[in-house]
């Protein structure tokens, strides 16, 4: 092996094309050979390493990778001491315990001695402790939701993204258990420091990108304060004079999800000329 920074991606699974595709959107260009592990991204001393999911934390850990994409809820089930550098924006869920919809229980402590099938056990099983119960674990690496169908599991503890796999088996959440989401994760003493902080500016920049869209507007100099506090932007507007004394030009960054409405209330004070960009890399 060289000494080139490794990072972990998922080699299949929800998360592989994703990892890849932020990959290559930060100019982390990589050919993947069918049935190989290990890619080289050229010109950059990096390689990407093709691994199962959840063995990234682990992987990470002990040093065999610098930097991994995986989910929080993984790193968290396995217990490995690695850092979280950076939320991915993608992937969020909750990792829920679930009970029949027609079941009577109706508090944690009542799982104590039931059946309880999961494939994240230890968080399951420190969950279910502080509230003074302890179940018989099903450990299982998949196909959870079938398990109480199935006759062998009293409750589950499984991811829930939209709810439309509980609601296909007849299932309701008794209670939440944590919130999880895609992570870039970092092993403390990786290879290559000053490369692994490239990488992660790189990755950066596409996340915010994904998440904001540039707003243009004129406003009269009155509203601008107003117009400010409407849009304070992510560090802060760009204002620019126009021809006409009383106006002026604002450039500033909004989250994708705000956009519509910010632009309504920047109309209602008398905003003109409203233009939203969609923005596909940054520096900030
Ligand atoms: P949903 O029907 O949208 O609630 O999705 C639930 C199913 O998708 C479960 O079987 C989960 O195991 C899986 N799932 C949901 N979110 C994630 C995630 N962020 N990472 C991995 N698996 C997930």
């Amino acid at each position: 092996m060289n000494n080139n920074l490794r990072i972990g991606i998922p080699s299949k699974g929800r998360l592989s094309e994703l990892a890849g595709e932020l990959l290559h959107q930060a100019g982390l260009q990589f050919r993947r050979q069918e049935r190989t592990l290990f890619a080289r991204v050229s010109p950059l001393p990096v390689d990407v390493i093709f691994l199962r999911t959840d063995d990234i934390p682990v992987l990470c850990q002990e040093g065999a990778i610098d930097l991994g994409l995986t989910g929080s809820d993984l790193m968290a089930e396995s217990g490995a001491a690695v850092a979280i550098r950076m939320p991915l924006g993608v992937g969020r869920c909750r990792l829920s315990l679930c009970v029949p919809e027609s079941s009577d229980i109706r508090s944690v402590s009542q799982l104590d001695g039931k059946r309880v099938a999961t494939s994240f056990p230890n968080l399951t099983e420190k969950f279910l402790a502080s509230h003074g119960a302890k179940p018989h674990l099903v450990r299982l690496s998949g196909s959870v939701e079938i398990m109480i169908g199935l006759g062998v599991a009293d409750a589950i503890v499984d991811l829930v993204e939209t709810g439309s796999t509980l609601a296909a088996n007849q299932l309701r959440i008794l209670t939440d258990i944590g919130e999880y989401e895609t992570v870039l994760i970092q092993n403390p003493k990786n290879r290559d420091p000053a490369m692994a902080d490239r990488v992660v500016r790189r990755l950066e920049g596409v996340v915010i990108a994904r998440d904001y869209s540039l707003l243009d507007y004129n406003i009269s100099r009155n509203k601008l304060a107003e117009a400010e506090r409407i849009t304070p932007g992510f560090n802060s507007p760009t204002v620019n004079s126009t021809e006409d004394p009383n106006w002026c030009s604002v450039r500033v960054m909004v989250r994708r999800k705000e956009i519509i409405a910010v632009m309504e209330k920047l109309e209602t004070i008398g905003a003109s000329a409203i233009l939203e960009t969609a923005i596909t890399n940054c520096r900030l």
